[in-house]
């Protein structure tokens, strides 16, 4: 019988798992500390539990802790790495520190199924869902893991397409006995899939950004084709009236793309979606990908859109984009650039 791997597992399902008689909630708890906090790829080095539970253990599970299968580093300092997991899913993960803040950018899904032209990942196509231990992996298994504090999912994958196993990494993230993360240090990012949106709200604390593109729906229709089932227009209404708690963000990426979605008609359509409400609005360059001609918005464009929405009471900012010669800045994940 194949064992069953630690890492993605609550103590909870560590318990409903194993039916050993020593294995008490306190036993397990030890047990997701040392994988979650210690990262302890061998059941014989968990400290606090007798030699005998630690047999019993190792008869039934692994720590499921596995290490990526390649990497690149970017000049500046941004390192992608390729993962393969145990099922031959392909996926990517890319790390980044300014020396203080260090992030971590998962993956979500092998390719996705949404099929966003502009987007590197959609191109692939959808091959599968990664689970919640494939996702924490990500994090755990890095060279720097001890240094990560902020955690983004906007590698491949739209997360609200695999809600399920997001919502469960989220919690051994933030987690007492997981990472023990501050849920205002992770964020999860989304195209609109308002039923996954409204789960992910409803049972977790993290922070929501939602990739816009355009506010105008026949022109987001092209470059986000989940506008057709999921309209922005209800993403935002429900952004804009949910109870904010705990000091969660709510925000909208605005990929700009010269002379496409970086108009005065644009900047009056995102002054009329966001005004009166506390959402916030990140503005990114768009980074151009293979038999696309778009490019990104020259910065004073950028600069301007800034200026004039924050005169208008909307909070924007502008992000800095990290990775891009490497292929690890937002939207150019596609596995198989990692050498
Ligand atoms: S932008 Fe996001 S949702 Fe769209 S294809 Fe790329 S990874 Fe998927």
């Amino acid at each position: 019988m194949d064992k069953k791997k630690l890492c993605g597992l609550t103590p909870g399902d560590i318990l409903q798992v194993a039916d050993i008689p020593g294995l008490t909630m306190p036993a397990a708890i030890s047990v997701t500390n040392s994988i979650y906090k210690k990262r302890l790829r061998d059941v014989s080095e968990f400290p606090k539990i007798s030699g005998k539970l630690k047999h019993q253990i190792a008869e039934i599970f692994t720590a499921g802790i596995y290490d990526h299968e390649s990497s690149v580093v970017s000049s500046d300092g941004t390192v992608k790495y390729l993962f393969r997991n145990g099922d031959g899913l392909v996926f990517e993960t890319v790390y980044m520190s300014d020396g203080k803040r260090n992030t971590v950018c998962v993956s979500s899904q092998s390719g996705c199924r949404m099929g966003c032209p502009f987007c590197a990942t959609g191109r692939l196509g959808f091959i599968g869902n990664l689970s919640a231990g494939d996702i924490v992996n990500q994090i755990i298994s890095l060279p720097d893991a001890g240094k990560v504090n902020h955690v983004v999912f906007m590698g491949m994958g739209e997360p609200m397409d695999n809600i399920e196993n997001v919502l469960k990494a989220c919690k051994i993230l933030t987690s007492e006995w997981g990472l023990a993360l501050s849920p205002r240090d992770i964020t999860v990012s989304t195209v609109g899939i308002l039923q996954g949106i409204e789960r992910f709200l409803a049972e977790s604390c993290c922070n929501l950004v939602f990739s816009l593109f355009s506010p105008f729906a026949d022109e987001r229709k092209k470059a986000v084709p989940a506008e057709r089932i999921y309209p922005a227009s209800s993403v935002i209404e429900l952004m804009k009236n949910y109870p904010l708690r705990k000091k969660r963000r709510m925000s909208v990426a605005y990929v700009m793309m010269k002379d496409i979605n970086d108009t005065e008609k644009h900047l009056q359509g995102l002054k009329d979606l966001l005004r009166g409400s506390s959402v916030r609005i990140n503005l990114i360059p768009y980074h151009a990908i293979a038999e696309n001609e778009a490019v990104s918005s020259t910065p004073d464009t950028m600069m301007h859109f800034r200026h004039e929405l924050v005169i208008s009471g909307i909070s924007a900012s502008l992000r800095r984009s990290r990775g891009a010669d490497i292929s690890a800045a937002c939207g150019l994940l596609a596995s198989g650039s990692v050498s």
